[in-house]
């Protein structure tokens, strides 16, 4: 099953074309989709029995404005990502494997739609292809074999990043805040259900910068893999329906670079996750960048 949020209304996406879920389920489920993510069980078995029903509604048309598909997940209570998760990233970085997840929060203020221009608040913003998993039941200890079936979904994400402003702390670095700047976690353009997928544990992923690929890997390569990070994080909090997880990014970032490159205006990233389709990022110099002496004085 794939859903999307298109024009700010659920929508189920059924060979290519959009049922209004809160139409099509007489108002029982929608219409944001945030509504059917905290009602996942049930929704679930409604769209089973939907499925068997040759009287159920069906979409009449595919989507007029590709521009019309927002993030899955528009306001998620919490976003984790996941730092140096796989093998040649953490090499690129200079950084020793991690013996556990290493964990930071994207603020939910960064999440933002498949398509659009990202502003660049400083010259030194990275990207970051990642699998997104969106969790549909409350996951509370639970185990490795537990994980998927507490996930709605995947989704195609990026981890965009202000270098400068992510490192800046020494012995505190800002990761949190130099990954949350507005537009910083375009989500979409669908959620795709686990079952969907022939092997939830091995999605390729890409980023394309200009039509170039600069990223290509597989989650088969993640250090710690999908359900270990989720029954790991489940060990401390409790992960809520709707609660989004990055799970890493492979080798190719612009900080890995000799010498590094970042986004320039004009600049286009494309990233791709298999069996989800692609977000579309055009850059853009920021009205006013980020100066931290000014702002502080
Ligand atoms: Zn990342």
């Amino acid at each position: 099953m794939k859903l999307a949020n298109y024009r700010g209304r659920a929508v189920l996406v059924e060979d290519g074309r959009l049922v209004d879920l809160e139409h099509a389920s007489s108002g029982e489920f929608g219409p944001q989709i945030q509504t059917v993510l905290t009602r996942w069980a049930a929704f679930k078995e409604w769209a089973i029995q939907r499925t068997s029903d040759p009287s159920a509604p069906q979409g009449a048309d595919g989507p007029s404005d590709e521009t019309g598909f927002g993030p899955v997940v528009p306001m998620p209570r919490q976003v984790f990502a996941v730092g140096l998760n796989y093998r040649a990233h953490a090499a690129e970085s200079g950084l020793p494997l991690p013996e556990v997840p290493l964990v930071f929060t994207k603020f939910p203020s960064s999440v933002t739609g498949p398509r659009g221009v990202l502003e660049l608040p400083t010259d030194q913003v990275d990207w970051e292809v990642e699998l997104a998993v969106v969790i549909g039941l409350p996951a509370h200890r639970v185990t490795h074999g537990e994980a998927w079936a507490h996930v709605a979904g995947i989704t195609a994400a990026q981890d965009f990043s202000a270098r400068d402003v992510q490192l800046a702390g020494g012995a505190v670095p800002q990761f949190s805040l130099g990954k949350s700047f507005p537009g910083f976690t375009p989500l979409g353009p669908f959620l795709v259900t686990p079952d969907e997928l022939d092997d939830p544990d091995d999605i390729e992923v890409e980023c394309r910068l200009n039509g170039e690929t600069v990223q290509k890997s597989s989650t088969a390569d993640l250090i710690f893999s999908v359900p270990a990070v989720i029954s790991y994080l489940s060990y401390i909090v409790t992960l809520q329906p709707g609660d989004v997880i990055l799970t890493g990014t492979p080798s190719g970032v612009g900080l890995g670079m000799n010498p590094p490159r970042y986004l320039m205006p004009g600049d286009e990233v494309t990233t791709v996750v298999a069996g989800v389709g692609e977000l579309h990022q055009v850059c853009r110099a920021a009205r006013q960048p980020f100066d931290p002496t000014t702002i502080l004085g």
